[in-house]
């Protein structure tokens, strides 16, 4: 039975946070994952705070080794590059083992490894990835694949790598990553193929002008490696990379032909896919915007993204709602600057980069979850 009681926000005399008071957060750490995953909805639901996240995100680094077309840091077609202070930033031992902390306290389930460049560019990663193991977290990395020890992976306990494969042909694979040679992406595959019955494999299929006519191809790619998923998303353009995105008439191509064709194909095949979450993202007034108002923003009640200098954001937009370096993870989570982003989200107060939104997956799992209890009664739905 969750035993949840509403958050009192104490204005603490340290300037660092406002945080909640002692008791209740012990209370809340001893809720099992059940009594928080229904915390969690109750709290989308009407906006209170009842458990930590369910998921934090970690930055590792800047650095990348690939140059793929949209990204919004290494793309050869940005208006204005990245500095080369930006792109040494790494994550610091100190923020990692506070964020580590924090989590655990909070009841978080699962860690996220990735961040503005490769992960595994960063010499400690594999310290990272079992550290969190050992903390019993799930653990995911969303990598390129380029640099992986793949053996090392799998012997650390990595539970899922989020593969970013953007293609289903050495032709698509090498427009979307230039400077990659022909046959990497063959390499990349017969890998991810090697440890795919010991770690998740999810192929991340970005969709951009350049790969969208491989749908349906990109579906029998997973299942000839044995991927677990394919996430599916909507190419997000900015500062250069308008150009990416499919036009009017390839949108409708793959509203009315192409996930029709690729949803059968996975049907038969038995390969996991979100080309729901994907044709909700293609309903938007152009390619180039999400329609979030449809599904809303609940990120604020699952998930929290750990910056590498310690900077804690609401989510992959670098919206700041707190620092590592003054103050515990737990704190911040329920400090009263997190809970005012939270209830900006709630009104629909969206910013623009918010049409763009980087956990459209999220948000979307939560409206249909929603929808789902809309008429269970919250003492039903906060004791399962
Ligand atoms: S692998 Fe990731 S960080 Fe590197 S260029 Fe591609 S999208 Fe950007
Ligand atoms: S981009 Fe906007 S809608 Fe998406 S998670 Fe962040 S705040 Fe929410």
């Amino acid at each position: 039975m969750v035993n949840v009681r509403l958050p009192i926000v104490v204005h603490a005399a340290e300037p660092a946070v406002e945080k909640l008071a002692t008791a209740d957060l012990e209370a809340r750490s001893e809720m099992t994952a059940t009594e928080r995953a229904a915390a969690r909805l109750a709290g989308a639901r009407d906006g209170v705070l009842r458990a930590g996240p369910e998921l934090i995100h970690i930055d590792v680094t800047n650095a990348c080794n690939l140059d793929c077309t949209p990204c919004w840091n290494y793309s050869p077609l940005l208006d204005s590059p990245r500095s080369p202070r930006w792109k040494r930033g790494r994550l610091d031992d100190a923020v990692f083992h506070r964020a580590m902390a924090g989590a655990t306290r909070l009841g978080c389930e699962r860690v996220i490894f990735s961040g503005g460049g490769e992960p595994f560019l960063h010499p400690g990663i594999y310290d990272f990835l079992g550290a969190a193991k050992a903390r019993g977290f799930h653990v995911t990395s969303i990598t390129n694949g380029t640099l992986v020890d793949w053996s090392r992976v799998s012997a650390v306990g990595v539970d899922r790598l989020l593969l970013n494969t953007c293609g289903a042909s050495d032709e698509t694979y090498v427009a979307y990553h230039p400077n990659q040679p022909r046959g990497a992406f063959a390499a990349l595959m017969r890998n991810a193929a090697r440890v795919a019955g010991r770690v998740r494999i999810n192929t991340v299929q970005v969709i951009t002008r350049q790969n969208y006519f491989e749908l349906v191809e990109m579906i029998e790619l997973a299942h000839r490696i044995g991927a677990a998923r394919v996430s599916f998303k909507l190419v997000s353009v900015s500062q250069g990379t308008e150009r990416l995105a499919p036009t009017d008439v390839e949108r409708q191509e793959l509203r009315e032909t192409l996930i029709p064709r690729a949803r059968a194909r996975a049907a038969a095949l038995k390969v996991r896919a979100n080309l729901d979450t994907f044709a909700s993202q293609l309903a938007g007034e152009s390619g180039a915007a999400f329609p979030i108002e449809e599904i809303g923003c609940h990120a604020g009640f699952y998930y929290s993204r750990i910056y590498l200098d310690g900077r804690v954001f609401y989510c992959c937009e670098h919206f700041e709602v707190g620092d590592l370096r003054v103050a515990e993870f737990d704190e911040i989570w329920w400090s009263a600057a997190y809970e005012r982003f939270r209830a900006k989200m709630r009104r629909g107060e969206f910013l623009p980069a918010c049409h763009r939104c980087g956990k459209y997956d999220l948000n979307f799992s939560v409206a249909k979850e929603l929808v789902r209890v809309q008429n269970v009664s919250d003492a039903d739905l906060q004791n399962p």
